[in-house]
């Protein structure tokens, strides 16, 4: 029996799962249960609480506008607690619409203005904003690809957004796109690397088509648990896949 457990959050898994975000858990069952740690699956939706304490990794899936603003009301009892967990280095991975959701606020493909949780900075314009120079009423699809500046590792996925986002001066990105647009379309970032969470409008889903990403982000959210293991080396061993 595996002695190690990692309890994930699903935020709204069942309003926010675009293009199958929830694949990003199979990823990291797949490595998991390799190295012998049990994977358990919550989803947290709406009226239901969140606790940190009971999380290791929490996954914040993508969405439409329409759910957004479901989610984006709901959301507000569970701003503080999702402070306090990202603010004391928990994992947690923000895929496109939730990823929108984590910072000030967004304004929709309507005009509608939805305050996120500002535990990011980071907002979301669209195409009626003036800063919206490139491609107004276009959506940023398609396949991209973009670097770590970190790491230096390439990931691969594929876009699907109207929302244009900015990341503040003092935030890093997740990379700089090779091919594709990223966050705005303008000025070369993708997604977010902010204490451990990880932004991104990737879907594919970003953690089966990355195996590296997928390695790093398990690592990280075992290593807040279990402190003294090196999952880095232990996750080392095993074959990267990209599905
Ligand atoms: N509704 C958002 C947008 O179009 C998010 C889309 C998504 O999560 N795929 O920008």
């Amino acid at each position: 029996m595996p002695q190690y457990t990692l309890n994930i959050a699903h935020l709204y898994g069942d309003l926010m799962n675009t293009y199958g975000d929830y694949g990003n858990i199979i990823a990291l069952r797949y490595y998991a249960e390799q190295i012998d740690v049990t994977v358990k699956t919550t989803v947290i939706s709406l009226d239901n609480t969140f606790k940190s304490a009971d999380f290791d990794f929490v996954l914040f899936g993508g969405g439409q506008d329409y759910e957004q603003t479901i989610v984006a009301k709901d959301l507000k009892s569970k701003a503080a607690e999702l402070q306090h967990y990202i603010e004391n280095d928990g994992t947690l991975l923000a895929i496109c619409g939730g990823f929108q959701l984590l910072g000030s606020h967004m304004i929709m493909a309507d005009g509608q203005r939805v305050d996120g949780i500002g535990a990011l900075d980071l907002y979301t314009i669209n195409m009626h904003d003036s800063q919206v120079k490139v491609a107004k009423d276009a959506r940023l699809t398609g396949n991209i690809v973009i670097k770590n500046n970190q790491t230096g590792e390439v990931y691969h996925g594929f876009e699907n957004h109207q929302g244009r986002t900015f990341i503040g001066d003092q935030e890093l990105a997740l990379g700089t796109v090779i091919s594709g647009n990223g966050n705005n379309g303008m000025d070369n970032h993708e997604g977010i690397i902010h204490r451990n969470v990880f932004g991104s409008y990737f879907h594919g889903p970003i953690l089966t088509r990355n195996g590296n990403l997928a390695k790093r982000i398990l690592a990280t959210s075992l290593s807040q648990k279990y402190p003294d293991i090196n999952w880095e080396d232990n996750l080392k061993q095993l074959p990267t896949e990209s599905f």
